[in-house]
């Protein structure tokens, strides 16, 4: 089996797992507690969050609320935001039209009790143009949130002169750096970040944990009531089992990050080559401000899900964009952001690698790819009227 969809969720590394175990048989006491096991646990907890301070430039383990994922960490940031935008009279908000659902339903509600939101266009590369970030900032502007890198096309946002420019208009800017942190270099000092969501499962940790970074000084409310955990902006006795785990993959991801990054790219770059092979297919997003392990194309005439399908049979696991939107007939909103018509949308492909992938697996996944996408073709009516000049070919 050659599994390629990383960016739905990764393997728990070796290291990680055995973090975690060995903390649910030893180190199972609640780090509330103030006898021996609970400030063990504590300690761990803490160690964890200074690892995470440590990989993404923070200065301080307070400015850490470690939460369920991504999801609650977008939902806590935005949420916030607004609550205090709110109180300001600030009731605008700047987005862009490819970000994750947990932005974007977030941002869907907040419009329903009241917020006016911005959708920056991403233009046919997947990439926001920071000047018009620059010229959507109204004086009720309270928050802009840009997703770091895209979790369909893998494009990779200019975050650090976006967040250059919220900080200049005195904006509070939020990215959810979910698909960036462990694979690419992310600083939130020097990339101007107030804000920054991420979770495990992402760089090889566990599902259902994740963190929030909020700057020192900036104000954050809490989604959840209860105890004083995370310095009462997350109630809840933590999940500490998942955070040491956390702390362990995310050391690793950055340790190793360059190197990994250097193995994955050349990967990414021979599957690109090979797909673009195939007759009237696009890689969909920018080719070089690009991660590390993203492959995404359409490929006209075909259906998507019957690729999938297919590709599973030959034991290859990929998606044709976010688990999110797999199982309903929307095509994508990521590729129909980028100006995809919904017939090319509808044949989409994203494979979504590491370094772990051999040279050998590659080339099947293009051979493959190459056979599939004939044979579905070859009973494809769209296929046979583009053929025969009825339609025109788009890509
Ligand atoms: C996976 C993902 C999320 C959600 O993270 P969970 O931990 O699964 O809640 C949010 N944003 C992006 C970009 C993602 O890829």
């Amino acid at each position: 089996m050659i599994y390629a969809d990383n960016a739905a969720t990764t393997r728990m590394s070796d290291a990680a797992i055995e973090a975690m175990t060995a903390c649910m048989k030893e180190t199972y006491g609640n780090p509330s507690s103030l006898y021996g096991i609970g400030q063990k646990a504590k300690e761990a907890l803490e160690g964890a969050r200074d690892e995470v301070v440590k990989a993404i430039g923070a200065e301080d383990y307070r400015e850490i609320i470690f939460t369920s994922g991504g999801s609650e960490a977008d939902n806590q940031a935005i949420r916030s935001a607004a609550e205090f935008g709110k109180q300001a009279g600030k009731m605008h908000i700047i987005s862009t039209a490819f970000e994750h659902h947990a932005v974007l339903h977030t941002l869907k509600k907040l419009e329903k009790e009241g917020f006016e939101v911005t959708l920056l266009d991403v233009h046919e590369n997947g990439l926001i143009r920071p000047e018009e970030v620059e010229s959507a900032i109204r004086p009720d502007t309270c928050l802009v949130t840009i997703m770091y890198a895209n979790n369909e096309i893998g494009t990779i946002q200019p975050i650090r002169e976006i967040g250059a420019i919220c900080r200049a208009k005195n904006v509070l800017f939020h990215t959810d750096a979910v698909q960036a942190i462990g694979h690419i270099n992310v600083n939130v000092k020097e990339d101007n970040i107030d804000m920054l969501s991420a979770s495990a499962h992402k760089f090889h940790g566990p599902k259902g944990t994740g963190f929030l970074y909020v700057k020192k000084g900036i104000k954050i409310t809490n989604l959840i009531e209860g105890g004083a955990q995370e310095r009462g902006k997350r109630a809840g006795t933590e999940n500490v089992p998942g955070i040491v785990a956390t702390g362990v993959a995310l050391k690793e991801a950055i340790d190793n990050l360059e190197k990994n990054a250097e193995i994955t790219q050349k990967k990414r770059d021979r599957l690109i080559a090979g797909l673009k092979e195939i007759p009237h297919s696009a890689i969909n997003g920018d080719e070089n401000s690009r991660l590390p392990g993203n492959v995404n194309f359409c490929f006209e005439g075909i259906e998507g899900e019957s690729l999938l399908l297919l590709l599973d049979d030959k034991g290859i696991q990929a998606s044709s964009g976010s688990a999110c939107t797999s199982g309903s007939l929307d095509p994508s909103h990521v590729l129909l952001a980028i100006g995809r018509v919904h017939d090319v949308a509808h044949g989409s492909l994203r494979l979504s690698i590491n370094e772990e992938i051999t040279d050998e697996e590659v080339e099947y996944i293009i051979k493959s790819v190459k056979e599939v996408v004939e044979y579905l073709r070859s009973f494809s009516p769209i296929w046979r009227d583009l053929v025969a000049g009825k339609k025109e070919f788009i890509l």
